[in-house]
């Protein structure tokens, strides 16, 4: 069951001193409780096409369906379906605590308080941040911030997570952790997540498939075993 459908989607960028084809007319699908990797150098693109797929710039070009719904249409059934924990995430609270924060990205979500409860212990140890819930996220460092954001994403609990380089800066117990808990949310609660990184450990660990952008176009869509093949 197809969950994401990207189809001929292309973004120019207008700027000052000309245009930039950040993504020239891809095609994918992604299927529900797949983990995808995205991965591309600098610049490919990768960024530019999860903006598209969450909604938060407009295509120049093509379509996109989110679990059927057109993010550029229905933006608060998109948030329903999409979280995202990208480079510099700023969608949480700096003021409130860790556990306030976990509260409310339930609550918004409509997940029982009491319920809730024990799934944010379960976050905050998988995050390493037991010790912190009760602190303000502007009072901690930037990575325990990082990890608070990647808790309050995956406390959400929505089918589709965007994660870019989630095992960054992470130990290697920390990171895998969080390679099991990826690979848990996919097989058992069928979530789909796609994610980034440049370990490629990592990808071979937990990705049924990648789909490589370079220069705004997919150069290769297959799965690790496939592409390991060819290099
Ligand atoms: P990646 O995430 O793979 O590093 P991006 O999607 O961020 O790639 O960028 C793709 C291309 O689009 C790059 O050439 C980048 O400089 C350009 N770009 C990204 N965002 C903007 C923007 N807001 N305005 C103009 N150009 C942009
Ligand atoms: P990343 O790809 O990891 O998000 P970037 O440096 O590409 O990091 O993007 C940081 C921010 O700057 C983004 O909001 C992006 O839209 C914007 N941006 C990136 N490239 C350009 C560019 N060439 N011109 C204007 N804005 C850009």
């Amino acid at each position: 069951q197809e969950i994401i459908v990207v189809d001929g989607l292309q973004k120019i960028y207008e700027g000052n001193n000309g245009t930039t084809t950040a993504i020239d007319s891809i095609s994918f699908s992604i299927e529900r409780g797949e983990v995808v990797g995205l991965l591309g150098p600098n610049g490919a693109g990768k960024t530019t096409t999860i903006k598209l797929i969450l909604g938060l710039i407009e295509p120049t070009d093509g379509s996109i369906r989110v679990n059927g719904v057109d993010p550029q249409v229905d933006t608060k059934e998109t948030y329903r379906q999409v979280s995202a924990v990208l480079e510099g995430a700023r969608n949480v609270y700096w003021r409130l605590t860790v556990r306030e924060n976990l509260r409310y990205f339930s609550g918004i979500q409509g997940i029982h308080p009491g319920e809730a409860r024990e799934e944010h212990d379960r976050l905050l140890s998988l995050v390493d941040l037991e010790h912190k819930a009760d602190e303000q996220l502007r009072n901690l460092s930037q990575g325990m911030q990082q990890k608070a954001c990647l808790a309050c994403a995956l406390a959400r609990e929505t089918p589709i997570v965007f994660l870019d380089e989630p095992t960054l800066g992470l130990d290697v117990e920390a990171a895998r952790d969080l390679q099991n808990e990826i690979q848990r949310l996919a097989e058992q609660e069928g979530r789909t997540i796609v994610l980034s990184s440049h370990d490629m450990d990592v990808i071979q660990t937990i990705c049924d498939r990648v789909i490589i952008i370079n220069n705004g176009e997919i150069i290769a869509e297959d799965s690790v075993e496939e592409l390991l093949e060819l290099f």
